[in-house]
């Protein structure tokens, strides 16, 4: 039960203090491989599998909304939809936030900051309340006044910044570097991945056994980082005997992993990433890129309503992508990641 430091590229490990964000060469923290465990537990969310998230070494109990162990439902033969919008806060960022939020109060943090422009903030605003943790979420003008709603009802304090995604993420790390706060952040603190692995753990154990085929929105990745990792890990523990195809899904109007350059607006906000920081890390992690217009989007989300699954646009882009090709290796399991509620 000991906490994993963070490790860089470059060779250099760091252990886990408040101030930590980055490498002192600038590269992007990461966490050595895990030795999996594998004693899921009697908890009905994810903290079944406490042992093998962050070393087993987080007090999580007083936090933990019950997130995760979201249902799955197989919409036709051989597809699943596993309904992360069934979470606490209403997307499956709950799965990393409390993760980031119990490893603050574990670095002794009283102040954090997240930059969001949407769910990845309510989910850490709503952890950092239960945590007594003062929190203070950026996000880009344009952000959902739903959401804004949301992230202010948790008592964080919105700090609203002009500009692009990045110039959001500038104005936190400027908070951040002033000293005194953790930076909760989704795309760079690594210990998200720990909670969105257990994505990939629950549809083993739901299935009985590995998918063929995971399709996943990716924007940041870190549901297509953290997937694979869990797979990896059972994987390498022999509880699979092979890693399923991962398929990343983006917006065709932004979708730089598609190798795509030239962004537009798109109505899936939240995956409308131009430049994710962790690219190579999540081109290495997918087998494959595909993308899906704004037709296929809506189209998708409709087609969900009326089978009773009522998804924020974003969270019907798996879905969009994994409705459409038949060939995948089955199962496929694609997720609804965003609770049409938020919209
Ligand atoms: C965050 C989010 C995604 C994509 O996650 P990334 O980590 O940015 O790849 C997809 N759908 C919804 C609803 C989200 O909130
Ligand atoms: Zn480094």
């Amino acid at each position: 039960m000991t906490l994993p430091n963070y490790t860089c590229a470059c060779g250099l490990s760091h252990e886990v203090v408040a101030s930590r964000w980055r490498c002192d060469c600038g590269g992007l923290l990461e966490l050595p491989e895990h030795e999996l465990v594998w004693k899921p537990g009697g908890e009905g969310s994810m903290w079944r599998y406490a042992a093998d998230i962050a070393g087993g070494a987080l007090d999580w109990a007083a936090l933990s909304l019950g997130e995760g162990r979201t249902p799955l439902v197989e919409e036709r033969p051989g597809l699943f939809l596993k309904l992360e919008y069934v979470a606490p806060t209403g997307s499956f960022k709950d799965r990393g936030a409390v993760v980031l939020v119990a490893l603050a109060r574990l670095a002794g943090a009283d102040r954090l900051v997240a930059d969001s422009s949407g769910n990845a903030g309510t989910a850490v605003a709503a952890y950092a309340a239960r945590a007594g943790i003062e929190a203070e979420i950026f996000v880009p003008a344009g952000t959902s006044e739903k959401k804004l709603t949301q992230v202010r009802g948790h008592g964080a304090q919105v700090t609203v910044v002009p500009g692009t995604r990045e110039d959001t993420a500038a104005a936190a790390i400027e908070r951040v570097e002033e000293g005194g706060a953790f930076y909760a952040s989704h795309v760079y603190n690594p210990f998200f991945h720990e909670g969105t692995k257990t994505y990939a753990y629950e549809l083993v154990e739901q299935l009985g056994r590995a998918p063929g085929t995971v399709v996943l929105p990716a924007g940041n990745g870190t549901l297509v980082l953290g997937a694979h990792r869990g797979f990896a890990e059972l994987r390498a523990a022999g509880v699979i005997d092979r890693m399923p195809r991962v398929v990343a899904v983006q917006a065709e109007r932004c979708a730089p992993l598609a190798g795509r350059t030239g962004f537009l607006p798109t109505v899936a906000e939240g995956i409308a990433i131009a430049d994710p920081a962790r690219r190579e890390g999540i081109l290495r992690a997918v087998d494959e890129v595909v993308t899906v217009t704004e037709a296929e989007i809506g189209a998708a989300r409709a087609e969900l309503a009326r089978r009773g699954l009522w998804v924020e646009p974003t969270g019907a882009v798996a879905y969009a992508a994994a409705a459409r090709a038949r060939h995948y290796e089955g199962p496929v399991a694609a997720p609804l990641c965003g609770s049409g509620l938020k919209h």
